[in-house]
């Protein structure tokens, strides 16, 4: 494991921690986890649904076919 110094109460931590474990100060490391892909697949699902949802409203009302 790989371990830093934490900035607030310099004892030794999780080099991946964000959280210091011992003061629970953030620690600034950015994680390379999938926040913004997860953050963009979201917007992506939602303008999906809200176009479908206009579609469904369009032929609803008659407007297509
Ligand atoms: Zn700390």
């Amino acid at each position: 494991m790989l371990f830093s110094t934490c900035p607030t109460c310099g004892r030794q931590i999780d080099r991946s921690a964000r959280i210091c474990p011992q003061c629970g100060a953030l620690t600034g490391v950015r994680t390379p986890s999938n926040d913004k892909p997860v953050a963009e697949m979201s917007s992506f699902i939602a303008a999906v649904v809200v176009g479908l949802i206009a579609l469904v409203l369009a032929i609803w009302a008659g407007l297509l076919p």
